[in-house]
């Protein structure tokens, strides 16, 4: 049943737009099972000219998404009426739910009020409550209030203050019936994120459990794969990454790990979870070793974690990743209990002086070679008294113009003696030395195996 629409956008249609929408004081929740659409809008020329990065957006869709409410537009929009207007129309036909921040504020740029009653086809009207709130912070700070600051008490017409326990700004309800289907519920926040966090815990949570939220819950989990690349480990997870696949399947590359992302939805965390199990037993299967962790898992946790199942222990000495392979072993929990030690070097006279690497074998092989490498594999596991003793020859150029070397090369020393392997340079040189640093940790994790 819908609730009784207040058709005041028709009371005065000479003085607003032609309306697709009405305002109403209450509407409906969405029916049960009905999953919910969200809309988050960015407002402010600090954002689209680039100077304020927007984390409001990114912290209001994560506390989304917990409430099992899809977030499924972002928009980011300059401090112009007419576009602010547009974009609160267009939301209001797309999204369920609509989350504003920022615009609030009581100066001649701060448009976010307008815009709300221009896109509900409503006035303003000077709101009591959230004019005595606006006097209140000011008495609070002992300031005399600024006739300017006025404008805070106005709210579209039908409209309810959020309150804003440490701001003047107050925050604005709406709920705005559409014709034939559900109403969207419409919030502007301020845009201080301080702000908008409180009045997000103090107020949106709960008013959007009652209105649908929260009866979903969506959870992820992340498998992490290093060993290839994108395509070819889609390539091996047929029909998985396909659209309207239950649950979904994202897959993405950070810093040359890939990361397939699952997506459940369901009635409590434990029925996502049950239901992601056998796609997660799947990917496993298909991807086998290339699958080396979960979740916030990289390659170090999983290096670390095979040393101490084998109760081994590992040394590395670095030329050319800034030494960097220690610098991610040593900040894993209790990584000293395996990692014993790392060295960096960066000339040919230290790879000689402190790894003992006979000045002959650059003779022969030249300064980047597998022969060096294994020379320092072996060097660096006798020197820390280790198990295993990696070394890597690399030399990452920043310079893109500059020539690199062909190959960087790995070693690995045990008790057995020393595997080496090379790889060509296929990286972006910016993440070059992250790459040869990976690909070592990658050479160990895969030996263990
Ligand atoms: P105020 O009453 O403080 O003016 P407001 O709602 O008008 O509140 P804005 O003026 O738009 O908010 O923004 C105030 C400050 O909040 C910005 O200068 C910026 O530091 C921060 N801010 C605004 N929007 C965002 C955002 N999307 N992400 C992160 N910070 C933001």
């Amino acid at each position: 049943m819908r609730a009784p629409c207040a058709e005041v956008a028709n009371k005065d249609s000479n003085d607003y737009p032609r309306l697709h929408f009405i305002y109403v004081q209450t509407i409906n929740p969405t029916p049960l099972g009905l999953p919910m659409q969200a809309e988050i809008i960015a407002i402010g020329d600090e954002i689209t000219s680039g100077q304020l990065l927007d984390t409001n957006t990114q912290w209001l869709s994560l506390r989304l998404e917990e409430l099992g409410i899809r977030v499924l537009y972002h928009t980011t929009v300059g401090d112009e009426l007419d576009a602010i207007t547009d974009v609160f129309r267009r939301a209001i036909e797309r999204a369920d739910v609509i989350i504003a921040t920022g615009g609030l504020g009581p100066t001649a740029d701060d448009l976010t009020r307008q815009a709300v009653a221009e896109a509900a086809g409503v006035r303003l009207v000077m709101n009591e409550e959230a004019l005595a709130h606006v006097r209140s912070i000011f008495a609070r700070r002992k300031y005399p209030m600024p006739g300017t600051n006025e404008v805070q008490g106005l709210l579209p017409e039908g409209a309810r203050m959020i309150f804003n326990p440490n701001g003047t700004a107050p925050g604005v309800e709406m709920a705005i019936a559409r014709s034939g289907r559900n109403g969207c519920h419409l919030y502007a926040l301020p845009g201080v994120p301080a702000e908008m966090f409180e009045m997000w815990h103090g107020t949106l949570e709960g008013a959007l459990r009652e209105v649908g939220g929260g009866r979903r819950v969506v959870r992820h989990r992340k498998i992490k794969c290093f060993g290839a690349g994108e395509s070819r480990i889609e390539e091996m997870l047929p029909d998985m990454i396909r659209r309207g696949r239950e649950p979904r399947v994202g897959i993405n590359a950070s810093k040359t790990t890939i990361i397939l992302r699952i997506t459940a939805e369901g009635a409590t965390e434990e029925e996502c979870y049950a239901a992601m199990e056998p796609t997660v037993a799947t990917i496993r299967e298909c991807l086998g070793d290339l699958v080396f962790g979960e979740g916030d898992d990289e390659l170090q946790h999983a290096v670390c974690r095979l040393l101490k199942e084998r109760g081994k222990t590992l040394a590395t000495a670095e030329w050319g990743t800034g030494g960097m392979i220690a610098d991610w072993l040593n900040e894993v929990p209790d990584a000293s209990d395996v990692f014993v030690g790392g060295l960096l070097v960066s000339c040919e006279r230290a790879v000689q002086r402190t790894l003992g690497v006979a000045p002959e074998i650059f003779g022969q092989h030249g300064s980047i070679s597998e022969q060096v490498a294994a020379a320092m594999a072996t060097s660096c596991r006798r020197q820390f008294g280790a198990d295993y003793g990696l070394a890597v020859g690399a030399f990452p150029q920043h310079d893109p113009q500059a020539k690199s070397p062909a190959s960087f090369h790995l070693a690995l020393a045990t008790a057995d003696g020393v595997a080496t392997k090379s790889y060509p340079y296929a990286a972006h040189p910016a993440v070059l030395k992250l790459f040869c640093a990976k690909r070592a940790l990658n050479f160990v994790r895969l030996a263990m195996l």
